[in-house]
Protein backbone atom coordinates (compact mmCIF):
# COMPACT_ATOMS: atom_id res chain seq x y z
CA UNK A 1 0.00 0.00 0.00
CA UNK A 2 1.25 3.23 -0.88
CA UNK A 3 0.07 6.82 0.93
CA UNK A 4 0.34 10.31 0.59
CA UNK A 5 -0.07 12.80 3.27
CA UNK A 6 -1.75 15.96 2.35
CA UNK A 7 -1.40 18.44 5.30
CA UNK A 8 -3.97 21.73 5.04
CA UNK A 9 -3.64 24.87 6.48
CA UNK A 10 -2.46 28.23 5.50
CA UNK A 11 -0.11 28.19 8.23
CA UNK A 12 2.09 25.59 6.92
CA UNK A 13 2.52 27.47 4.18
CA UNK A 14 3.50 30.71 5.92
CA UNK A 15 6.14 28.94 8.00
CA UNK A 16 4.05 29.47 11.06
CA UNK A 17 4.23 25.60 12.14
CA UNK A 18 6.09 23.04 11.43
CA UNK A 19 4.61 20.34 9.19
CA UNK A 20 5.07 17.48 12.55
CA UNK A 21 2.04 16.05 11.93
CA UNK A 22 3.39 14.40 8.78
CA UNK A 23 6.71 13.30 10.28
CA UNK A 24 4.10 11.72 13.19
CA UNK A 25 2.31 10.11 10.72
CA UNK A 26 5.00 8.64 8.46
CA UNK A 27 6.36 7.47 11.24
CA UNK A 28 3.68 4.86 12.42
CA UNK A 29 2.72 4.18 8.42
CA UNK A 30 6.28 2.96 8.33
CA UNK A 31 5.24 0.66 11.15
CA UNK A 32 2.63 -0.72 8.93
CA UNK A 33 4.79 -1.52 6.08
CA UNK A 34 2.86 1.61 4.45
CA UNK A 35 5.45 3.59 1.93
CA UNK A 36 4.53 7.12 1.97
CA UNK A 37 5.80 8.58 -1.08
CA UNK A 38 4.64 11.97 -1.04
CA UNK A 39 4.02 14.72 1.76
CA UNK A 40 1.67 17.51 0.17
CA UNK A 41 0.91 20.82 1.97
CA UNK A 42 -1.81 22.89 0.81
CA UNK A 43 -3.56 26.28 1.86
CA UNK A 44 -6.96 26.92 3.35
CA UNK A 45 -8.59 26.72 -0.26
CA UNK A 46 -10.83 24.61 -2.26
CA UNK A 47 -10.20 24.82 -5.57
CA UNK A 48 -5.94 23.86 -4.40
CA UNK A 49 -7.34 21.23 -2.33
CA UNK A 50 -9.14 19.63 -5.27
CA UNK A 51 -6.20 19.87 -7.03
CA UNK A 52 -3.94 17.95 -4.56
CA UNK A 53 -6.82 15.67 -4.12
CA UNK A 54 -6.89 14.69 -7.95
CA UNK A 55 -3.46 14.13 -8.38
CA UNK A 56 -2.89 12.27 -4.61
CA UNK A 57 -5.28 9.92 -6.39
CA UNK A 58 -3.08 9.03 -9.35
CA UNK A 59 -0.45 7.68 -7.14
CA UNK A 60 -1.78 6.69 -3.66
CA UNK A 61 -3.95 3.77 -2.46
CA UNK A 62 -3.75 5.74 0.64
CA UNK A 63 -4.67 9.54 1.31
CA UNK A 64 -4.42 11.04 4.57
CA UNK A 65 -5.72 14.57 5.45
CA UNK A 66 -4.92 16.60 8.51
CA UNK A 67 -6.67 20.13 9.16
CA UNK A 68 -9.75 22.10 8.48
CA UNK A 69 -12.08 19.96 10.40
CA UNK A 70 -12.80 22.98 12.51
CA UNK A 71 -15.94 25.12 12.42
CA UNK A 72 -14.49 27.85 11.22
CA UNK A 73 -15.08 29.22 7.43
CA UNK A 74 -11.55 28.50 6.36
CA UNK A 75 -12.22 25.00 7.81
CA UNK A 76 -13.41 23.33 4.86
CA UNK A 77 -11.45 19.80 3.99
CA UNK A 78 -14.19 17.61 4.33
CA UNK A 79 -16.95 19.82 2.06
CA UNK A 80 -14.19 19.96 -0.70
CA UNK A 81 -14.05 16.27 -0.29
CA UNK A 82 -17.60 15.42 -0.08
CA UNK A 83 -17.88 16.81 -3.36
CA UNK A 84 -14.91 15.63 -5.26
CA UNK A 85 -15.87 12.10 -3.88
CA UNK A 86 -19.41 13.14 -4.80
CA UNK A 87 -21.12 12.24 -1.64
CA UNK A 88 -23.07 14.40 0.95
CA UNK A 89 -21.73 15.19 4.64
CA UNK A 90 -24.85 13.96 7.19
CA UNK A 91 -24.73 14.65 10.86
CA UNK A 92 -23.15 11.86 13.53
CA UNK A 93 -25.48 12.12 16.49
CA UNK A 94 -22.47 10.50 18.66
CA UNK A 95 -20.02 13.60 17.73
CA UNK A 96 -22.90 15.37 18.22
CA UNK A 97 -23.74 14.39 21.75
CA UNK A 98 -20.08 14.39 22.49
CA UNK A 99 -19.53 17.79 21.15
CA UNK A 100 -22.49 19.04 23.25
CA UNK A 101 -21.45 17.33 26.39
CA UNK A 102 -18.01 19.19 25.88
CA UNK A 103 -19.78 22.52 26.05
CA UNK A 104 -21.79 21.98 29.00
CA UNK A 105 -18.33 20.31 30.94
CA UNK A 106 -16.87 24.04 29.69
CA UNK A 107 -19.75 25.80 31.26
CA UNK A 108 -19.85 27.46 27.92
CA UNK A 109 -22.75 27.84 25.36
CA UNK A 110 -22.32 25.97 22.14
CA UNK A 111 -22.87 27.94 18.90
CA UNK A 112 -24.55 27.14 15.91
CA UNK A 113 -21.43 26.78 13.73
CA UNK A 114 -19.82 23.90 16.08
CA UNK A 115 -22.78 21.61 15.18
CA UNK A 116 -20.65 21.67 11.89
CA UNK A 117 -18.01 19.85 13.41
CA UNK A 118 -20.38 16.92 13.94
CA UNK A 119 -21.01 16.50 10.40
CA UNK A 120 -19.22 13.07 8.50
CA UNK A 121 -18.68 11.91 4.76
CA UNK A 122 -21.91 9.57 4.40
CA UNK A 123 -20.33 5.85 4.28
CA UNK A 124 -17.93 6.38 6.25
CA UNK A 125 -16.34 5.04 9.61
CA UNK A 126 -16.12 7.62 12.23
CA UNK A 127 -12.96 7.99 14.16
CA UNK A 128 -13.60 9.71 17.61
CA UNK A 129 -11.75 12.40 18.83
CA UNK A 130 -11.43 11.51 22.75
CA UNK A 131 -9.16 15.43 22.85
CA UNK A 132 -11.42 17.59 21.09
CA UNK A 133 -14.30 17.71 19.08
CA UNK A 134 -14.44 17.39 15.10
CA UNK A 135 -14.47 13.55 14.88
CA UNK A 136 -12.09 11.87 11.90
CA UNK A 137 -12.95 9.63 9.23
CA UNK A 138 -12.18 6.60 7.16
CA UNK A 139 -13.98 6.39 4.21
CA UNK A 140 -13.06 3.50 1.30
CA UNK A 141 -14.21 3.39 -2.05
CA UNK A 142 -13.30 0.41 -4.89
CA UNK A 143 -9.88 1.66 -5.25
CA UNK A 144 -8.32 3.04 -2.36
CA UNK A 145 -8.93 4.37 1.28
CA UNK A 146 -9.02 8.36 2.79
CA UNK A 147 -8.73 9.21 6.06
CA UNK A 148 -9.60 12.68 7.47
CA UNK A 149 -8.17 13.59 11.04
CA UNK A 150 -7.94 17.00 13.21
CA UNK A 151 -4.46 19.71 12.85
CA UNK A 152 -4.10 19.82 16.62
CA UNK A 153 -1.35 17.34 16.75
CA UNK A 154 -2.84 16.45 20.51
CA UNK A 155 -6.34 15.46 19.11
CA UNK A 156 -4.47 13.97 15.84
CA UNK A 157 -2.47 11.75 17.32
CA UNK A 158 -4.17 9.50 19.65
CA UNK A 159 -6.64 10.05 17.19
CA UNK A 160 -4.42 8.38 14.64
CA UNK A 161 -2.58 5.63 17.21
CA UNK A 162 -5.80 4.03 18.67
CA UNK A 163 -8.58 4.68 16.11
CA UNK A 164 -7.51 5.14 12.09
CA UNK A 165 -4.16 2.78 12.93
CA UNK A 166 -5.85 -0.42 14.13
CA UNK A 167 -8.72 -0.19 10.96
CA UNK A 168 -5.62 0.63 8.89
CA UNK A 169 -4.04 -2.93 9.77
CA UNK A 170 -6.93 -4.82 9.12
CA UNK A 171 -7.71 -3.11 6.09
CA UNK A 172 -4.45 -4.35 4.79
CA UNK A 173 -5.22 -7.79 6.26
CA UNK A 174 -2.79 -7.75 8.65
CA UNK A 175 -2.15 -8.83 12.32
CA UNK A 176 -4.48 -7.29 15.32
CA UNK A 177 -1.87 -6.84 17.58
CA UNK A 178 0.80 -4.10 16.83
CA UNK A 179 3.27 -3.72 19.99
CA UNK A 180 6.51 -1.97 20.35
CA UNK A 181 9.14 -1.83 22.85
CA UNK A 182 12.29 0.74 23.23
CA UNK A 183 15.58 -0.58 24.20
CA UNK A 184 17.17 2.22 25.74
CA UNK A 185 21.56 2.80 25.79
CA UNK A 186 23.97 5.39 26.78
CA UNK A 187 27.71 5.34 26.04
CA UNK A 188 27.59 3.85 22.66
CA UNK A 189 27.58 5.48 19.21
CA UNK A 190 24.48 4.78 16.94
CA UNK A 191 27.28 3.65 14.86
CA UNK A 192 28.81 1.19 16.58
CA UNK A 193 25.17 -0.10 17.88
CA UNK A 194 24.28 -0.95 14.53
CA UNK A 195 27.65 -2.17 13.31
CA UNK A 196 27.50 -4.88 16.51
CA UNK A 197 23.91 -5.52 15.28
CA UNK A 198 24.31 -5.42 11.52
CA UNK A 199 23.46 -8.80 10.79
CA UNK A 200 20.16 -8.61 13.03
CA UNK A 201 19.10 -5.61 11.52
CA UNK A 202 18.96 -7.01 8.03
CA UNK A 203 17.72 -10.20 8.94
CA UNK A 204 15.13 -9.41 11.16
CA UNK A 205 11.28 -8.33 10.11
CA UNK A 206 9.37 -9.76 13.03
CA UNK A 207 9.96 -7.50 14.94
CA UNK A 208 11.36 -5.42 13.00
CA UNK A 209 14.01 -3.44 14.91
CA UNK A 210 14.54 0.30 14.37
CA UNK A 211 17.39 2.42 15.72
CA UNK A 212 16.95 5.72 16.70
CA UNK A 213 19.61 8.16 17.95
CA UNK A 214 19.06 11.41 20.02
CA UNK A 215 21.16 13.97 22.32
CA UNK A 216 23.18 11.12 22.82
CA UNK A 217 21.12 8.63 23.32
CA UNK A 218 20.69 5.31 20.81
CA UNK A 219 17.44 3.44 20.67
CA UNK A 220 16.21 0.38 19.65
CA UNK A 221 12.48 0.12 18.53
CA UNK A 222 11.10 -3.27 18.23
CA UNK A 223 7.84 -3.64 16.51
CA UNK A 224 6.23 -7.03 16.35
CA UNK A 225 2.88 -7.34 14.44
CA UNK A 226 0.78 -10.87 15.13
CA UNK A 227 -2.49 -11.85 16.79
CA UNK A 228 -2.11 -12.23 20.54
CA UNK A 229 -0.25 -10.05 22.34
CA UNK A 230 1.20 -12.50 24.09
CA UNK A 231 2.66 -13.49 20.66
CA UNK A 232 4.11 -10.50 20.12
CA UNK A 233 5.64 -10.15 23.70
CA UNK A 234 7.45 -13.69 22.95
CA UNK A 235 8.43 -12.63 19.14
CA UNK A 236 10.08 -9.20 21.12
CA UNK A 237 11.84 -11.14 24.34
CA UNK A 238 13.55 -13.37 21.92
CA UNK A 239 15.34 -10.59 19.85
CA UNK A 240 15.94 -8.92 22.67
CA UNK A 241 18.00 -11.53 24.35
CA UNK A 242 20.19 -12.13 21.41
CA UNK A 243 20.27 -8.01 21.13
CA UNK A 244 21.29 -8.16 25.09
CA UNK A 245 24.14 -10.83 24.24
CA UNK A 246 25.85 -8.46 22.12
CA UNK A 247 24.91 -5.09 23.68
CA UNK A 248 23.48 -5.48 26.92
CA UNK A 249 26.48 -3.49 29.16
CA UNK A 250 25.13 -0.26 27.46
CA UNK A 251 21.44 -0.54 28.02
CA UNK A 252 19.97 1.23 30.48
CA UNK A 253 16.27 1.31 30.79
CA UNK A 254 13.14 0.82 28.10
CA UNK A 255 10.40 2.68 26.95
CA UNK A 256 9.54 5.83 28.50
CA UNK A 257 12.47 5.74 31.00
CA UNK A 258 15.15 8.28 30.89
CA UNK A 259 18.87 8.62 32.84
CA UNK A 260 17.55 10.64 35.11
CA UNK A 261 14.40 8.63 36.18
CA UNK A 262 16.36 5.51 36.30
CA UNK A 263 19.20 7.57 38.25
CA UNK A 264 16.20 8.75 40.75
CA UNK A 265 15.18 4.67 41.14
CA UNK A 266 18.04 3.40 41.82
CA UNK A 267 18.79 5.55 44.50
CA UNK A 268 15.73 4.93 46.03
CA UNK A 269 16.20 1.52 45.97
CA UNK A 270 18.80 1.69 47.39
CA UNK A 271 17.72 4.90 50.47
CA UNK A 272 20.93 7.19 49.17
CA UNK A 273 20.67 10.54 48.76
CA UNK A 274 21.91 12.61 45.89
CA UNK A 275 24.14 16.78 45.53
CA UNK A 276 25.89 18.50 43.18
CA UNK A 277 28.16 21.07 43.02
CA UNK A 278 28.01 22.79 39.43
CA UNK A 279 29.94 24.98 37.64
CA UNK A 280 29.98 23.95 33.56
CA UNK A 281 26.36 22.92 33.93
CA UNK A 282 25.02 25.62 36.40
CA UNK A 283 22.37 23.90 38.27
CA UNK A 284 21.32 21.47 34.78
CA UNK A 285 21.88 18.43 36.32
CA UNK A 286 19.57 19.09 39.56
CA UNK A 287 17.22 20.34 36.48
CA UNK A 288 17.07 16.63 35.09
CA UNK A 289 16.43 14.99 38.46
CA UNK A 290 13.93 17.17 39.65
CA UNK A 291 12.07 16.68 36.09
CA UNK A 292 11.37 13.29 37.79
CA UNK A 293 7.96 13.06 39.81
CA UNK A 294 9.26 12.03 43.42
CA UNK A 295 13.02 13.37 42.46
CA UNK A 296 12.62 14.61 46.37
CA UNK A 297 13.17 11.50 48.01
CA UNK A 298 16.92 11.52 46.81
CA UNK A 299 17.81 14.75 45.76
CA UNK A 300 18.97 17.11 48.18
CA UNK A 301 19.93 20.12 46.17
CA UNK A 302 23.51 21.22 45.62
CA UNK A 303 25.80 24.53 44.50
CA UNK A 304 25.87 26.64 41.38
CA UNK A 305 29.50 27.88 41.70
CA UNK A 306 29.84 29.65 38.13
CA UNK A 307 33.14 31.58 39.15
CA UNK A 308 36.26 30.56 41.41
CA UNK A 309 34.74 33.24 43.52
CA UNK A 310 32.37 31.00 44.48
CA UNK A 311 33.93 27.80 44.48
CA UNK A 312 36.37 29.15 46.80
CA UNK A 313 33.44 31.14 49.13
CA UNK A 314 30.80 28.28 48.75
CA UNK A 315 32.03 24.72 48.58
CA UNK A 316 35.49 25.63 50.21
CA UNK A 317 37.78 24.96 47.63
CA UNK A 318 41.55 26.02 48.35
CA UNK A 319 42.27 28.76 46.16
CA UNK A 320 46.18 27.11 46.27
CA UNK A 321 44.41 24.24 44.41
CA UNK A 322 42.52 26.37 41.68
CA UNK A 323 45.68 28.08 40.90
CA UNK A 324 48.16 24.92 40.78
CA UNK A 325 45.57 22.92 38.75
CA UNK A 326 42.99 25.06 36.98
CA UNK A 327 39.11 25.27 37.67
CA UNK A 328 38.55 22.41 34.72
CA UNK A 329 40.95 19.94 36.33
CA UNK A 330 40.40 16.53 37.89
CA UNK A 331 41.75 17.73 41.24
CA UNK A 332 38.70 20.47 40.81
CA UNK A 333 36.25 18.56 39.99
CA UNK A 334 36.87 15.88 43.02
CA UNK A 335 36.99 18.74 45.40
CA UNK A 336 33.44 19.81 44.28
CA UNK A 337 32.29 16.93 44.75
CA UNK A 338 33.95 16.37 48.23
CA UNK A 339 32.78 19.54 48.88
CA UNK A 340 29.25 19.44 48.02
CA UNK A 341 29.05 15.50 49.86
CA UNK A 342 30.44 17.18 53.35
CA UNK A 343 27.91 19.82 53.05
CA UNK A 344 24.62 18.47 52.31
CA UNK A 345 25.84 15.47 53.97
CA UNK A 346 24.28 12.99 51.22
CA UNK A 347 25.67 9.37 50.14
CA UNK A 348 26.93 10.32 46.81
CA UNK A 349 27.85 13.83 45.07
CA UNK A 350 28.88 15.32 41.74
CA UNK A 351 31.04 17.90 40.38
CA UNK A 352 30.95 19.62 37.36
CA UNK A 353 33.06 21.86 35.71
CA UNK A 354 34.63 22.06 32.09
CA UNK A 355 34.98 24.40 29.11
CA UNK A 356 31.24 24.37 27.57
CA UNK A 357 32.92 25.96 24.39
CA UNK A 358 32.90 27.44 21.88
CA UNK A 359 36.08 29.36 23.67
CA UNK A 360 38.72 26.83 25.11
CA UNK A 361 39.23 27.52 28.78
CA UNK A 362 42.81 28.56 29.37
CA UNK A 363 44.64 25.59 28.65
CA UNK A 364 42.12 23.49 28.41
CA UNK A 365 40.09 23.23 25.01
CA UNK A 366 36.53 23.72 24.14
CA UNK A 367 34.49 20.30 25.36
CA UNK A 368 36.83 19.07 27.95
CA UNK A 369 35.05 17.71 31.11
CA UNK A 370 35.81 16.74 34.47
CA UNK A 371 32.96 14.91 36.48
CA UNK A 372 33.69 13.93 40.24
CA UNK A 373 31.15 11.43 41.94
CA UNK A 374 32.54 11.24 45.45
CA UNK A 375 30.69 7.95 47.76
CA UNK A 376 31.63 6.69 50.82
CA UNK A 377 34.21 4.58 49.32
CA UNK A 378 35.82 7.38 47.77
CA UNK A 379 35.84 9.62 44.64
CA UNK A 380 36.33 8.89 41.21
CA UNK A 381 37.10 11.27 38.01
CA UNK A 382 36.06 10.90 34.34
CA UNK A 383 37.14 13.16 31.87
CA UNK A 384 35.66 13.58 29.08
CA UNK A 385 36.04 15.42 25.54
CA UNK A 386 33.11 16.20 23.96
CA UNK A 387 32.60 18.18 20.39
CA UNK A 388 29.44 19.50 19.82
CA UNK A 389 28.05 22.96 20.55
CA UNK A 390 27.82 24.61 23.72
CA UNK A 391 24.40 23.57 25.30
CA UNK A 392 24.94 19.75 23.26
CA UNK A 393 28.15 19.55 25.36
CA UNK A 394 26.46 20.94 28.89
CA UNK A 395 23.71 18.59 28.34
CA UNK A 396 25.65 15.46 27.62
CA UNK A 397 28.14 16.09 30.72
CA UNK A 398 24.68 16.05 32.82
CA UNK A 399 23.39 12.74 30.93
CA UNK A 400 27.13 11.48 31.08
CA UNK A 401 27.32 11.88 35.26
CA UNK A 402 23.99 10.11 35.30
CA UNK A 403 24.93 7.28 33.01
CA UNK A 404 27.84 6.95 35.51
CA UNK A 405 26.11 6.72 39.24
CA UNK A 406 23.67 4.39 37.12
CA UNK A 407 26.37 1.54 36.08
P1 LIG B 1 -9.51 23.22 14.90
O1 LIG B 1 -10.76 22.56 15.35
O2 LIG B 1 -8.56 23.49 16.03
O3 LIG B 1 -9.74 24.38 13.98
P2 LIG B 1 -8.72 21.79 12.52
O4 LIG B 1 -8.85 20.33 12.31
O5 LIG B 1 -9.63 22.69 11.77
O6 LIG B 1 -8.75 22.06 14.07
P3 LIG B 1 -6.64 23.46 11.58
O7 LIG B 1 -7.58 24.60 11.83
O8 LIG B 1 -6.18 23.22 10.20
O9 LIG B 1 -7.23 22.13 12.15
O10 LIG B 1 -5.37 23.60 12.50
C1 LIG B 1 -5.50 23.86 13.87
C2 LIG B 1 -4.13 23.90 14.52
O11 LIG B 1 -3.55 22.61 14.50
C3 LIG B 1 -3.10 24.76 13.81
O12 LIG B 1 -3.18 26.10 14.18
C4 LIG B 1 -1.81 24.12 14.25
O13 LIG B 1 -1.44 24.57 15.52
C5 LIG B 1 -2.16 22.66 14.31
N1 LIG B 1 -1.81 21.99 13.04
C6 LIG B 1 -2.56 21.94 11.91
N2 LIG B 1 -1.94 21.25 10.95
C7 LIG B 1 -0.77 20.83 11.45
C8 LIG B 1 0.33 20.07 10.93
N3 LIG B 1 0.32 19.57 9.69
N4 LIG B 1 1.39 19.84 11.74
C9 LIG B 1 1.40 20.32 13.01
N5 LIG B 1 0.41 21.05 13.55
C10 LIG B 1 -0.68 21.32 12.79
MG1 LIG C 1 -9.47 24.93 12.10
Amino acid sequence: MNAEIIAVGSELLLGQITNSNARFLSSHLAELGINVYYHTVVGDNAGRLEDVIQIAEERADLIIFTGGLGPTKDDLTKETIARHLGTTLEMNEEALESIVAFFERAGRVMTENNKKQALVLKGSEVLANHHGMAPGMLYKTEERAYILLPGPPKEMEPMFQFEAKPKLARLLNQADVILSHVLRFYGIGEAELEDRLQDLLDRQTNPTIAPLASDGEVMLRLTAKTNSEEQAWELINEAKTEILDRVGQYLYGYDNDSLASKTIELLKEQSKTISAAESLTAGLFQSELAAVAGASAVLTGGVIAYNEEMKIEQLGIAPELLKEYGVVSEETAIAMAEAVRRKFGTDIAVGLTGAAGPDAHGDQPAGTVWIGIATEDGTTAYRLQLSGMRNTNRLRAVKLALSYIIR
